[in-house]
């Protein structure tokens, strides 16, 4: 395996300078490093695709040593206010936080949830944060792809808190949950009354649900702790057995209430989240989770390549407005076009192993 020293001595000469700058440590040289790494990881252009991948690959060994935070829930719930609160309490206590977006919507809107900076305002402009707006181009895959390269950048410039926020619709939650250590779910006061309403399967990703905004409704929200709390066991989230819930080596997910708008609550999810944190790190979770996080994600990148290169194929490209038409209208089941178009491309055998 190559040293990080060989790899970014390979480097051409304005790429290594790019490196050298980001690991110079926190200022404006790193900062402006930061962001044109940044421009050429986003880039479509394959040379930049190359460059920004030498790039990674030399940055690699400088990052994964932060903590990485999933924040998840509807528009409005106040992901932002909680994040700016959350980000400005790390930074007083000297932590370097970087906060990124995965909305996939945002291409298609015009509009990202991380777009407009006024949302986070004293954040944005702290020396010891950087806010990055959602990539802007493409499906959830790329978006997703883009912000976990952005997250190694970030760590590598020395960022030890990652938040990566994503709004409560779609796919873009797994995806969150994915690329993070805790995934936190955010939810309102009045939640508890209609718990159908939560996705399970979102459920089932958090680590910590989060009551907001129990300063309009202390009651509600406390009802609200309590009947997730109880959903949350009595579902038998997380696979877990009888005996598993009262293992105390192994985290069950948690219900806090919390004002992101004074701010109450603050410190308890803190210390609640570095709890997580240290137990996570104690029993091996955290590193089977990176491990595990890091080969879905090669392998979401093969499927979307190889799914692009098979569009891409002449034969292919001439076959597939047929074939799906006769999908469509009927007459070809799906599976045997499938296989028709499958063919179209094998046109070599795997060789025999001798
Ligand atoms: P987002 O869409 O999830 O990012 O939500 P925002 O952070 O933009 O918040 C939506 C609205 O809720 C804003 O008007 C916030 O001021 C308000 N808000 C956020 N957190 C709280 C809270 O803890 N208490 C109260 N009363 N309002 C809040």
């Amino acid at each position: 395996m190559n040293c990080p020293i060989d790899l970014a001595a390979a480097l051409p000469e304005a790429d290594r300078v790019l490196f050298q700058n980001l690991l110079a440590g926190a200022g404006a040289v790193q900062r402006r490093a930061l962001a044109k790494i940044i421009t050429l990881l986003e880039s479509t252009r394959a040379d930049h695709r190359l460059r920004a991948d030498a790039l990674l690959n030399a940055l690699l060994p400088s990052s994964g040593h932060a903590l990485r935070l999933g924040i998840s829930g509807v528009p409005g719930v106040g992901k932002s206010t909680f994040i700016e609160a959350l980000g400005l309490f790390l930074v007083d206590r000297g932590h370097r936080v970087a906060v990124l977006a995965v909305d996939p919507s945002s291409s298609v809107s015009g509009g990202s949830i991380l777009g407009d900076k006024t949302r986070m305002e004293r954040l944005s402009v702290h020396e010891r944060a950087f806010i990055r707006p959602s990539p802007a181009a493409g499906n959830l895959g790329g978006v997703a792809e883009k912000t976990r390269e952005t997250m190694l950048v970030c760590e590598a410039a020395g960022h030890d808190i990652v938040i990566v926020e994503t709004v409560g619709v779609g796919q873009s939650e797994t995806a969150v949950a994915g690329m993070t250590d805790c995934f936190v779910l955010m939810q309102l006061p009045n939640a508890g009354d209609d718990l159908q309403a939560i996705k399970k399967g979102v459920m089932e990703l958090a680590d910590l649900v989060l009551i907001n905004k129990a300063d309009l409704d202390e009651a509600a929200a406390t009802r609200a702790r309590a009947q997730i709390t109880s959903a949350l066991r009595l579902f038998g989230l997380h696979g877990r057995s009888d005996r598993a819930h009262h293992d105390e080596t192994i985290w069950h997910a948690q219900v806090l209430q919390l004002s992101a708008a004074t701010g109450a609550g603050l410190e308890e999810f803190w210390r609640v989240v570095s709890r997580f944190r240290d137990l996570q790190a104690a029993n091996g979770a955290l590193a089977c989770r990176r491990h595990e996080q890091d080969e879905a994600w090669m392998w979401e990148r093969i499927h979307a390549g190889l799914t692009q290169r098979f569009r891409a194929h002449p034969a292919v490209h001439a076959a597939l407005p047929g074939l799906t038409a006769a999908v469509r209208g009927g007459t070809l089941a799906a599976s045997v076009a499938a296989r028709r178009l499958l063919d179209l491309v094998a046109t070599q055998a795997p060789p025999v192993p001798h």
